[in-house]
C-alpha cells in the first residue's frame, strides 16, 4: 500500500458498487433505514473527489446518478441530490488519510452501545488490531453533521482504521469498499463479544507486546479473512 493510491475514475460501475456496499450494511444488520453512509475516493478527470450516498433516500432506492459527487479541493458538488448529513467527516477524512479510499459509517447495535458509554474497545481480543492498532478509540460526541463531529472522529482515528462515536455508531475506514464493509462487520462482532465478555466482569487484555506482534503479522501477512 502507498500514501498515494491509483484512484479509481467515476463510473456507472463505481457508484454501483457504493450502491451495493450501501445496501449489504443493511442486509448485514449493522445499520437500519438511512443511518449509516458511504462513500469512495476517486477521480472525475483531472479532478479528485468522492462520491458519497445521498441524505434522504433509502439505499433500495438508489440510482447511481443518486450518489454525489464532492470536490476534495473544496467540498462543493453540483447534480439533484444533496449529500449524506455526515459529508463533512468523509470529506475529511478523504483528505487526511490518502490510503483510505471507502469509508463506511454505521449505528450498529453492539459498538453503539458502548459508545453510548463512552467507551471504545479495548485489546480484549486479537483481532481489535484488524483496526490498525491495539485499541478501538470512542471519540467525544458532538452534534451530527457538524465539523466539531468530524474533527473528534479524526483524532480518534488517528494510526487506526476505525473508531465509535460517542452516542451515535462507527467509522470504519480501508483501502476499499469491500475491505471498509468487512471492517465495519468487525468491530461490530468485536463490540458484541466485549459486551458478552463484560457479562462476567471486564475481561483481562491482551499486553501491548502481543498485540504489537498481533500488529506486525496483520502488515505482513495483510489482515485475515473469514476463517482465519
Ligand atoms: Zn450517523
Amino acid at each position: 500500500m502507498t500514501d498515494e493510491p491509483l484512484l479509481a475514475e467515476d463510473s456507472n460501475e463505481l457508484r454501483r458498487a457504493v450502491i451495493d456496499t450501501a445496501c449489504a450494511m443493511n442486509d448485514a444488520g449493522i445499520n437500519v433505514n438511512k443511518a449509516g453512509n458511504v462513500s469512495v475516493r476517486c477521480t472525475r478527470g483531472s479532478r479528485a473527489g468522492l462520491l458519497i450516498t445521498p441524505t434522504g433516500l433509502d439505499y433500495g432506492e438508489l440510482q447511481p446518478a443518486d450518489l454525489v459527487f464532492l470536490r476534495l479541493a473544496d467540498g462543493s458538488h453540483t447534480g439533484g441530490r444533496e449529500p449524506s448529513s455526515e459529508w463533512r467527516f468523509h470529506l475529511d477524512i478523504h483528505r487526511a488519510r490518502p490510503e483510505l479510499i471507502a469509508i463506511v459509517h454505521t449505528h450498529s447495535p453492539s459498538a453503539t452501545a458502548l459508545a453510548c458509554h463512552g467507551r471504545g474497545i479495548p485489546p480484549f481480543h486479537y483481532m481489535v488490531a484488524a483496526a490498525g492498532g491495539a485499541d478501538i478509540r470512542c471519540a467525544p460526541y458532538a452534534t451530527f453533521g457538524t465539523q466539531a463531529l468530524s474533527d473528534h472522529a479524526l483524532a480518534a482515528l488517528t494510526d487506526r482504521k476505525a473508531c465509535l462515536l460517542a452516542h451515535h455508531g462507527v467509522i470504519a475506514c480501508e483501502a476499499s469498499l469491500p475491505q471498509a464493509l468487512a471492517l465495519a462487520i468487525e468491530v461490530e462482532h468485536l463490540a458484541r463479544m466485549y459486551l458478552a465478555a463484560c457479562a462476567l466482569g471486564e475481561p483481562p487484555r491482551l499486553p501491548d507486546d502481543e498485540m504489537a506482534r498481533v500488529l506486525a503479522k496483520f502488515e505482513h501477512y495483510g489482515q485475515p479473512g473469514p476463517g482465519h
